[in-house]
């Protein structure tokens, strides 16, 4: 049997976790993971297909190990996730050398076909039902949980781990291929969230992420009753040695009160929202069916400060889409500038085939017109974050160490402080030098530099107690 593992990782969280779980499983079947392609006997590559380049560079990463399975061709080349549900058996077509086309609906079928293939079975491939084929029960089950054991040497950092509450999305925003490739809405049952986070802790993990593509519209049951996200973050709070509670993503339209209220209300769960605005005009809201206006946006972020004035808000953005004016497109701008959000991720718009932008409106906006808004918007966003950033600089925050920064791990040397990187409460990025037998505790840092992503700090005796309260939440 091949037990040499590499796994290479491209997309959102919910791939992460993916990956995380599947190098979990193996790992409980006897492989060992390796950090070069050239070492393993089975290659996987996890894939994203929301733009059409993460996809591209799945391709030619294909394209480069062509040589090295004609030389080994018993080492096994397995493509998993969004990108082998959306092209199927077209990735035989394209990269003829591929053993292995899993969809992230069936996933559980990972094992049992590298051990077909290993066997001399030849390809096999296995993907979810199509959305417009079939009954909907029919799809959704195609779309299977996959839920292995959580195995802590498969997390990047032990003491933080994602969970997964819900499956899908039924959004259909006229963009996006997630609802595709992801399948139908799904939230997973309560009991069974409650027990992977006790587990999770009991590991000695200190920061849970719940994930779900529209992660506030979470809707499950217990004894009878709904199960909100507001409830189930109450839930989870009772967990025993758990320090912090993160969700991802919210959608504007159920940014709901009493989910505001739980943040502002539950000590563990962290002030930091990542509410994906998408573009500060409603005409291309309209357009890309996202169900809100950009006044409603600016509403709905007026109340998370009212309720939670501490709240760090992060957002996702958009430029370019079909038809996007100078207008519609300062109009973003001014939404960026007046939000005033920690960070937000920007993107081109890639037409993705499929969806319904791709279909019925042209790709109108030209590639240096998009290029010059993206690095635009991103450097209105970086000149924010800088500045909120820099208002740190000599305050005491509280960061989850999650060990040597990307320097120190290549500079390392034996004995003496290391380069040491974390995370606040809010997702802001700590860069210290420290003593290695902190990683994993929380610990006080206090500031002194600042640029618009990251902050420099020496640790700190502890929280001043006029401190404390804003320091722990910050
Ligand atoms: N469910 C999340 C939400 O509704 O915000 C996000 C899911 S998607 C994986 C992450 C981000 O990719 C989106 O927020 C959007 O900004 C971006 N995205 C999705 N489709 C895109 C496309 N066709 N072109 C460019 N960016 C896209
Ligand atoms: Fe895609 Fe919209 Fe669903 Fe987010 S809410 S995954 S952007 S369809």
């Amino acid at each position: 049997m091949p037990k040499q593992l590499y796994i290479e990782t491209v997309g959102c969280q919910m791939n992460v976790l993916d990956s995380e779980l599947v190098v979990a499983e193996l790992l409980s079947a006897g492989y060992t993971l390796v950090d070069a392609p050239r070492k393993a006997d089975v290659i996987l590559f996890n894939t994203c297909s929301v733009r059409q380049h993460a996809e591209d560079k799945i391709y030619s990463a294909l394209g480069r190990l062509k040589h090295a399975k004609r030389h080994r061709p018993e080492r096994i080349i397995g493509v998993l996730g969004c990108m082998a549900q959306k092209d199927q058996e077209r990735i035989f077509r394209r990269a003829p050398h591929v053993d292995l086309v899993i969809g992230p609906g069936q996933l559980g079928r990972l094992t049992t076909l590298l051990a077909e293939v290993a066997a001399g079975a030849g390809p096999r491939i296995e993907v979810s039902l199509d959305r417009a084929t079939g009954s909907r029960a029919a799809v959704r089950e195609s779309f299977a949980r996959y839920d292995p054991l959580r195995v802590v040497d498969a997390r990047a950092v032990r003491h933080q781990a994602m969970v997964r509450i819900m499956l899908g999305c039924d959004r259909f925003c006229t963009y996006c291929i997630v609802p595709r490739v992801r399948g139908p809405e799904q939230s997973r049952p309560v009991e069974e969230i409650e027990a992977e986070v006790r587990r999770l802790a009991d590991q000695g993990c200190l920061e849970v992420t719940l994930l779900g593509q529209t992660v506030n519209s979470f809707r499950g049951t217990a004894a009878g009753a709904t199960v909100r996200l507001a409830d189930l973050l109450g839930r989870l709070h009772d967990v025993e040695g758990l320090r912090r509670l993160r969700f991802v993503t919210n959608h504007p339209r159920h940014m709901t009160a009493d989910l505001l209220q739980a943040v502002r209300d539950l000590a563990k769960v962290s002030p930091y929202l990542h509410v994906p605005a998408q573009s500060g005009s409603s005409a291309i809201l309209g357009r890309m069916k996202r169900g809100y206006t950009a006044e409603q946006y600016r509403e709905m972020l007026a109340e998370i400060r009212a309720t939670i004035p501490e709240a760090t808000v992060t957002s996702d953005f958009i430029v370019g889409f079909p038809g996007e004016t100078e207008e519609d497109y300062r109009q973003t701008v001014d939404l960026v500038r007046d939000a005033r959000f920690k960070n937000s991720f920007i993107f081109k718009y890639s037409p993705r085939p499929g969806t319904k932008a791709a279909e019925q409106y042209e790709d109108d906006v030209p590639e240096a017109v998009k290029r010059r808004r993206n690095n635009e918007l991103l450097a209105v966003q970086n000149a924010i974050g800088g500045e909120d950033n820099r208002a740190l600089v000599g305050r005491t925050v509280e960061i989850l160490v999650e060990g040597p920064s990307k320097t120190a791990r290549k500079h390392a040397e034996p004995g003496g402080p290391v380069q040491l990187t974390g995370r606040t409460v809010c997702d802001r990025i700590v860069v210290f030098e420290g003593d290695p037998s902190v990683v994993g505790r929380i610990v006080p840092i206090e500031i002194h530099k600042a640029t618009a992503v990251t902050l420099f700090g020496r640790t700190a005796g502890h929280v001043g107690s006029r401190q404390s309260a804003a320091a722990g939440r910050e």
